[in-house]
């Protein structure tokens, strides 16, 4: 059933407040050509709505010919702002940042949040923006998450299906995505509901089982056969099993880049709102998938870039895999047993 776009004025309302933003805010739009003009249009109305100031800044897409699709995930790293420094400061400018042309894991996004501008991510549609409006539950479900997150030195994993996984923490920040962006210097995506940080550099060790069900991102397909990935001081040395094994070590071999291998965020999905059958439900060019970063319970890792925390690492190919049936365990306490989210003990589903 198709969002109204008033009704998608309200919640952009709706999730600029809960971002703060009234007659005191400047607030620009960040967009491009492949921008949804809707959400465009809906988040300008709504700023206005608000009493802010809200200017657009229109950039030229950038195309990567590496991208093997049109997903916004597919390719990371360089975006249209790069070396575009007029632009920057124009959004530095800003109190909060809409951003509907994606500039995650790029150096300019990482200046941009250091100036104290806040930023808030909407690309995916407006049915999915929706069914997971960010509520101030999602803020304090996902943070007493995050509580017990940054206590842990140790990550473990494990499933019936074989994986046995640990990662050190402790070098990296723990980051939440709760749907909005209210302190400055945030950066948040609507929609989400999770949470991750990144092991220590070479500190990851074990085995990873992906299981029929689990889902492949930016392929935004289901595993249909059992994938087993070695990980050895932080890096997939080694990719076995059936097709799915063949198609995802191809896709990430062709990027010829050992880094493609790291080990990259890790983390666990509290959004009872987020559907993993919505995947199956939904045309690949319309979405990025958040559903499947969000769904409750899911292990979520991905290999590639940390330069969005000041790591080393630099790399075009960015894997998101959320699994299902995992028990995550930080350093002696559960907090998913076998996909159902066990700590702390408010969650809600
Ligand atoms: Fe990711």
């Amino acid at each position: 059933m198709p969002v109204s776009d008033m009704e998608l004025t309200q919640m952009f309302e709706h999730v600029l407040k809960l971002s703060k933003v009234d007659e005191t805010q400047s607030v620009a739009v960040l967009k491009s050509h492949y921008s949804n003009q809707r959400i465009v249009s809906a988040a300008m109305d709504a700023a206005q709505r608000l009493g802010a100031r809200v200017y657009g800044i229109e950039l030229p897409a950038s195309h990567d010919t590496r991208a093997a699709s049109n997903d916004l995930t597919a390719i990371v790293g360089k975006t249209p702002l790069t070396g575009n420094v007029a632009a920057k400061e124009a959004l530095m400018a800003a109190d909060l940042v809409v951003d509907t042309m994606m500039l995650l894991h790029s150096p300019e996004q990482s200046d941009i949040l250091a100036s104290g501008t806040r930023m808030l991510l909407a690309v995916e549609p407006p049915e999915m923006l929706a069914r997971m409006l960010p509520t101030e539950e999602d803020k304090v479900r996902i943070n007493a998450a995050a509580e017990v997150f940054k206590a842990a030195s140790s990550i473990r994993v494990t499933s019936a299906a074989g994986t046995d996984f640990i990662a050190k923490l402790g070098q990296y920040p723990v980051m939440t995505e709760y749907g909005f962006a209210d302190e400055p210097g945030r950066w948040d995506h609507w929609p989400s509901g999770f949470l991750f940080s990144w092991p220590n550099e070479g500190a990851a060790e074990g085995t990873i089982v992906l299981d029929v069900g689990d889902i492949l991102l930016p392929f935004k397909t289901y595993v249909q056969s059992p994938v087993t990935l070695e990980i050895r001081e932080g890096y997939i040395r080694k990719i076995h099993g059936g097709f799915d094994a063949d198609y995802l070590e191809s896709y990430m071999t062709q990027f010829k880049d050992p880094e493609v291998y790291a080990l990259s965020h890790l983390g666990w999905g509290l959004q009872p709102r987020a559907q993993w059958a919505a995947i199956g439900l939904n045309n690949k060019d319309d979405s990025i998938g958040m559903d499947a970063r969000a769904f409750e319970g899911n292990f979520l890792f991905s290999t590639g870039s940390n330069t969005e925390v000041g790591g080393p690492r630099n790399t075009p190919c960015h894997m998101d895999i959320p699994m299902r049936r995992c028990t995550v365990t930080l350093d002696e306490l559960p907090v998913v047993i076998e996909g159902r989210v066990v700590a702390p003990e408010h969650s809600v589903g």
